[in-house]
């Protein structure tokens, strides 16, 4: 929490969430502006579902300027917007809110997020095939980077419920017709093909997440192609089943620390126009 005195005129953010449960968010965006001299705040609302509109005219009363939005607004918040980027109309996923005199206008910066944090591990993946876990928001933040950002050109998914990897697929191929999309199921015995052609893993489902620390998804991982990054979104724990099975394969793993810390910045950069001091942050956060 930020040591300055609130005055007048406080730039008042936010995450909403339900559960909020314990967020790094506040941290994050409470040091940037400490470093900064700011006078703004970050706060950690639990909204329910239900309550998602009702916050929303609030913000808009009460001048609140950002919100982030996570589990399980990211879809739903869309019909209340005024606005929206390019990249939320292509993911169908909005974690950033911004409120300009009234207006709401939703951004999606998992995806710069996602983007910075695999981008020094170019050289693993580039021009190879992409294995995404799970197809929910984060999913599609990843799919997004991948095909926008990164040129891939053939993607794997894998998930629990393959309506979603349908739903998901058919989005994309409306505005990118030459990517190709292989889905599958968690139990086919192609995922050991998959695995071994993909220069990245990445998991985007929240199995393995605290306290389910000793789940993962149920993969031939000794498939795993050594010169590949497996790469999980969970940053809680730090080190996960999944990345463990990375490590022992051979391959570079990472955790969604810094992607968080880049989304934020992002997040941070659309409130204040500042650019945040990610550095400065990293220092000041007992978990970089
Ligand atoms: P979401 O839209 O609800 O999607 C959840 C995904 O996980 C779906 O594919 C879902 O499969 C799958 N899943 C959930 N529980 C499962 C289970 N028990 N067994 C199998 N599959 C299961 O959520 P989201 O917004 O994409 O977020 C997903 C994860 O990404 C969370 O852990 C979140 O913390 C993390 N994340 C991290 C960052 C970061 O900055 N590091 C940013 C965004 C998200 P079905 O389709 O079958 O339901």
């Amino acid at each position: 929490m930020s040591d300055l005195n609130f005055l007048p005129g406080t730039i008042v953010t936010g995450l909403l969430s339900h559960p909020v449960g314990h967020s790094f968010s506040p941290s994050i965006h409470n040091s940037a502006a400490r470093v900064l001299g700011l006078n703004m705040v970050y706060l950690a609302f639990n909204v329910r579902p239900d309550s998602l509109e009702d916050a929303l005219t609030g913000m808009r009363a009460l001048g609140i300027k950002g919100f982030n939005l996570s589990l399980p607004h990211k879809k739903k918040v869309l019909p209340f917007l005024d606005h929206h980027s390019l990249e939320v109309k292509y993911t169908g996923a909005a974690n950033t809110i911004a409120n300009h005199e009234g207006k709401l206008t939703g951004y999606n910066t998992d995806i710069k997020g996602f983007t910075k944090a695999i981008e020094i591990y170019g050289e693993f993946f580039r021009e190879r095939p992409a294995l995404v876990l799970g197809a929910g928001g984060a999913a599609s933040a990843a799919i997004y980077s991948l095909i926008v950002e990164y040129r891939i050109r053939k993607i794997f998914i894998i998930n629990r419920t393959l309506q979603n990897s349908a739903l998901l697929v058919m989005n994309f191929l409306e505005h990118f017709k030459d990517v190709e999309f292989v889905i599958l199921p968690i139990d086919e015995p192609y995922t050991a093909t998959a695995l071994n052609e993909s220069g990245l893993i990445v998991n985007t489902t929240s199995i393995g997440m605290h306290p389910n620390v000793h789940e993962i998804v149920d993969l031939p991982y000794e498939a795993l192609n050594r010169d590949s990054l497996v790469f999980d979104m969970i940053y809680n724990p730090v080190k996960t089943k999944l990345l463990e099975e990375g490590e022992r394969a051979g391959c570079i793993t990472s955790n969604g620390l810094y992607m968080l810390l880049y989304q934020a910045a992002e997040s941070f950069k659309i409130w204040t126009g500042m650019e945040m001091p990610v550095e400065e942050v990293k220092k000041l956060l007992p978990q970089f």
